[in-house]
């Protein structure tokens, strides 16, 4: 059996005013076929498991492009159409195939085209034709479009956020399409559209159990695999909003009606699941309350992780307005303001620039006095099993116990690495400011009093109801109160 594998993929925010080109790319992840045997970044694990249990079956592995950008805004057109062209080559230089599976997002837009994992999945389907087993991982925060189910014998997302399950995920589809490939299985695809644009959480109920049931029902009665996609509120497609997709073994019906009822119960816990945010007023009374531990506040609005910029001051200066102290604060995306302070030296004084550089989603920057700590050329933070690259940060301090970090690689705040490599007592801290939504919450989590997740202004703000969509015009929850209605 010869299985081809690549990996091709971003999540786009299209409010961001990042723009995603080739940079993006080269800077995040780009292997032109040797990604298994040179990085243990989260977008190639899916590559790994498959090379490993396509060896262990005696098959051959052909592996291709594996190219992932930080999240950002639009991918620029050229740098898409010549990432796609070069999977395309690679399919077609391997040829004849009988298994193609490859890792995308599920939320890419590029200039032109609004889904291009639709795109990509229909030109590859054309390329190997009709016998050929093709599958594609996505990550669940994703819009399944018309043209990828119909290209594709089996999309799988993940089931997790935070995303911890990307290899179990990788081994289920490989799974799948082996035994298309063996002829042992004949996989087909139903949706079921939730018409919710709306964030979960599958590490608290009632969606933890959602998500043990649906693995529950995979392996008996035919039913092969059960994702329930997200959606990504910030990509401004036809197609966006949540969904839930069901591979069956050769019913198309059973498909069908058991996306169906994963879809109820979705809508049926929508008040409970939805999250709750904190102004940025309301997180900072809190703060000043006066009881012991460090109250950890993730600024949502400004994930790097959602494609925001990262450099966003809204929540700091509210902070520095309130004359709150012993707060540690960051990952502020600023190469400038870390190459002034690089050349300034360690212990150096200066009036610094920090933040607000990247538009109005970033509010005004800071004009602060500070003093530099300690330079990081090559800073790391821990991601699950993986080390995420900072690039070059800073620590910087204002005043006596107001600290700062600064880098050069735009990435959320995963982990208390990313303060404690410096020496920064996190634990100590009365307040601890992050800039991420939810893969803070394994490293923050044990050592917070509270988590608290601020939804101050910025590109990613989650107020799903109010996000300005020009293309996803279909009635969804909750805009309205009843999409099915409103639609019929
Ligand atoms: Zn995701």
């Amino acid at each position: 059996m010869r299985i081809f594998i690549a990996g091709l993929g971003t999540e786009t925010n299209s409010f961001s005013p990042v723009p995603t080109g080739h940079e993006s790319f080269a800077e995040t992840l780009l292997f032109h076929g040797d990604a298994t045997r040179n990085t243990q970044h989260m977008f190639a694990q899916p590559l790994h498991e498959w090379r490993a249990r396509a060896e262990a079956d005696g098959a051959q592995v052909i592996e291709g492009l594996c190219a992932a950008a930080q999240p950002g805004g639009t991918t620029v057109r050229p740098v898409y159409e010549a990432l796609r062209d070069e999977l395309l080559a690679n399919i077609r230089a391997a040829l004849p195939l009988d298994v193609v599976l490859v890792n995308m997002h599920g939320s890419m837009v590029a200039e032109g085209y609004d889904d291009c994992e639709g795109d990509m999945l229909a030109r590859i389907r054309s390329l190997v034709g009709p016998d050929v087993a093709l599958g594609a991982e996505l990550d669940l925060h994703c819009s399944i479009t018309d043209a990828m189910l119909a290209a594709a014998d089996a999309l799988v997302t993940y089931k997790e956020y935070p995303h911890v399950d990307s290899r179990e995920r990788a081994a289920e589809l490989y799974a799948i399409c082996t035994a298309k490939a063996r002829g042992k299985a004949a996989p087909v695809m139903a949706k079921h559209d939730c018409r919710m644009v709306s964030a979960w959480w599958t590490t608290v109920e009632p969606t933890a159990t959602l998500v043990r049931d649906m693995q529950a029902r995979e392996g008996r009665d035919g039913i092969l695999s059960v994702s329930f996609a997200h959606g990504f509120p910030w990509a401004d497609v036809p197609d966006g909003a949540a969904s839930v997709v069901v591979v069956a073994d050769g019913d198309l019906g059973k498909a069908a009606a058991v996306a169906a009822e994963f879809g109820a119960r979705i809508w049926a816990m929508r008040h409970q699941t939805a999250p709750v945010f904190e102004t940025i007023d309301s997180a900072l009374d809190k703060a000043a309350d006066g009881r012991p531990g460090p109250l950890v506040l993730a600024d949502v609005s400004d994930n790097a992780g959602g494609g925001a910029p990262s450099d966003s001051t809204f929540l700091l200066r509210a902070v520095l307005d309130r004359g709150l102290t012993d707060v540690v604060a960051g990952i502020y995306w600023d190469p400038v303001a870390v190459r002034f302070c690089v050349e300034a030296g360690e212990g150096a004084r200066l009036d610094l620039r920090l933040g607000g550089k990247c538009g109005p989603v970033s509010g005004a920057p800071l004009d602060l006095e500070v003093r530099v700590m300690k330079i990081l050329t090559d800073a790391s933070q821990a991601f699950g099993t993986a080390r995420n690259s900072m690039g070059t940060a800073v620590w910087l301090r204002l005043g006596d116990d107001i600290d700062i970090v600064a880098n050069t690689l735009r990435t959320q705040t995963f982990h208390p690495d990313a303060y404690t490599q410096f020496g920064i007592d996190v634990a100590a801290k009365h307040l601890v400011l992050v800039k991420s939504s939810q893969h803070f919450r394994a490293g923050f989590g044990p050592l917070a009093r509270e988590v608290l997740h601020v939804a101050g202004p910025g590109a990613i703000t989650p107020d799903f109801a109010h996000i300005p969509f020009r293309k996803l015009t279909r009635p969804y929850w909750p805009r309205v109160e009843d999409p099915f209605a409103a639609e019929s």
